[in-house]
């Protein structure tokens, strides 16, 4: 059984998002999983400025080259080889063949992107999203159904349904309805695997050149 805790390599793919913002979804990521991650450590990852990405491709690129638990946050769209248009473009995946989470940004960004209000919303989102990648990356799975928190919010790996509301509506419903705190669902299964302890230190490293 696994039990400990356990390193988190987050990858900025891309420099949309600020060096102190990375920081900041970091730390959210730290807190959520309290007991289960003790060590994020940021890094930069060079790529060529495109649109969209193969998301399999890129967990496949970001394991080879990080390996362990890692998370990959791109500003460019992920594809994924599904026939349906609407599915074959996403929010975030999980390669179930490694440990390696990505998130696209792309479909985050409010309407207008002047205001901090709009930037710490859209930073919230994307935080959002990655503690629900991270989650799978971890072993917990999707709440079909909106499943609350303690905090009242829905936990993180709610899913809801996709279809019914297009993107903009899913962000605005699901991703937006989403606190920073587990259910206690999830929380339990955590606690089994990996002893949970909500007591350990943490550290945030920076790994990050210019
Ligand atoms: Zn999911
Ligand atoms: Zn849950």
């Amino acid at each position: 059984m696994l039990k400990g805790v356990s390193k988190l390599n987050i990858v900025r793919i891309g420099s949309y998002i600020t060096y102190s913002s990375l920081k900041q979804i970091g730390a959210g990521i730290l807190e959520s999983f309290r007991g289960v991650i003790d060590e994020v450590e940021l890094s930069h990852h060079d790529s060529p400025v495109v649109e969209s990405i193969d998301a399999l491709l890129l967990t496949m690129i970001l394991d080879q080259e990080y390996g362990g638990h890692t998370l990959g946050i791109t500003d460019a769209d992920l594809k994924t080889e599904d026939d349906d248009e609407f599915y074959n473009s996403i929010l975030g995946g999980k390669n179930p063949k490694n440990d390696v989470a990505v998130v696209s940004t792309n479909k985050l960004t409010p309407l207008n992107l002047n205001t901090d209000t709009e930037y710490e919303l859209f930073i919230d989102r994307t935080l959002k999203v990655s503690l629900h990648e991270v989650g799978h990356n971890f072993g917990l799975t999707d709440h079909a159904s909106y499943q609350p928190a303690g905090d009242g919010l829905l936990c993180p790996m709610s899913r809801g349904e996709f279809n019914k509301f297009g993107y903009r509506g899913y962000v605005k419903v699901i991703v937006d309805g989403r606190g920073a705190t587990f259910c206690d669902e999830c929380i339990e299964f955590l606690v089994n695997i990996y002893g949970h302890s909500g007591s350990s230190r943490q550290i945030l490293k920076d790994a990050l050149v210019g």
